[in-house]
């Protein structure tokens, strides 16, 4: 016991040595926040900037979680305008925080930046925005299906985000939870969606995916995952394609999401920096 005892304590002190040594002969900041980090760790980001990715805090939409403006919440419905004119193919999304800050850092670190460690606490994240669903896991048949990228698009990334975030969110997950990241396939690309409106932005996605699997989803509950919900028409055109061939219903979880900015009174087509940005980066 004692020796136990004594082994651990030189260790630490050992650890702290060999991490310092590091530290100083290989320093590294922090990528989110530029302070220099004092351990080393495969994800470059200190645990104050993970610690304050934050959740989002204001009134949503209750189908798609956009940001509801004040005139939106005396209507009644909970709705936002765009859902009320084009009702989407999902029950419902949610979303862990808004796609801006520490949280759009990192998702870039890891699709931009390769840097694949980051999907560990975006995974995390994606879990807790999925535990939002409130789903019953009584029939034990909930499948998990990540956004796909079109094979041209994962060969020049090398890995796709959302299926790599989604394995990370499985281990957060209860016992359940089925990860199916082959049902679905994106076998076409889609042009950008900028500066397209929403009805354009439905038919330029309508036929980029097709399910592969239809066995596999039949009668299912479905949850779409995906790293960044911009205008939601991706993961509504996935839910319609899984809806067709078979899933009963069909739920979607990001992230992040992008949301209009608070003073915005125009709840229609208009977009703000963010949006713009986000759908100049497509997440495809
Ligand atoms: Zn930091
Ligand atoms: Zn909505």
């Amino acid at each position: 016991m004692q020796r136990a005892e004594g082994r651990s304590s030189l260790v630490a002190p050992l650890q702290k040595v060999v991490g310092g040594f590091f530290a100083v002969f290989f320093p590294s900041d922090c990528r989110l926040c530029e302070t220099p980090l004092v351990t080393l760790s495969r994800l470059p980001v200190c645990p104050e900037c993970l610690d304050s990715l934050e959740r989002i805090r204001f009134p949503q939409c209750v189908l798609c979680g956009e940001r509801l403006v004040a005139a939106q919440l005396l209507v009644g419905d909970g709705q936002c305008h765009a859902c009320r004119d084009y009702p989407p193919e999902f029950e419902r999304a949610v979303s862990y925080g808004e796609y801006a800050a520490g949280l759009r850092d990192l998702v870039h670190l890891l699709k931009y930046d390769g840097l694949l460690p980051a999907g560990g606490p975006l995974g995390e994240l994606l879990a807790q925005s999925i535990a939002d669903l409130r789903l019953p896991l009584d029939d034990a048949s909930l499948l998990i299906v990540p956004v796909p990228l079109h094979s041209s698009k994962r060969r020049e990334r090398r890995f796709n985000q959302s299926e790599l975030i989604a394995r990370a969110a499985m281990r957060h997950l209860p016992a359940g939870f089925e990860l199916a990241p082959h049902v679905l396939v994106r076998h076409r690309e889609t042009h950008s969606q900028v500066g397209l409106d929403r009805e354009a932005r439905i038919q330029n996605m309508r036929g980029a995916f097709r399910v592969i699997d239809a066995e596999r989803i039949a009668g299912r509950t479905v949850i779409v995952v995906d790293d960044v919900m911009t205008t939601g028409t991706t993961v509504s055109e996935c839910a319609r394609v899984l809806k067709r061939a078979g899933a009963a219903t069909v739920f979607a979880a990001t992230v992040a999401r992008t949301l209009k900015a608070p003073v915005t009174q125009d709840c229609g087509n208009s977009l703000q920096g963010e949006q713009v940005e986000a759908l100049e980066l497509a997440s495809v």
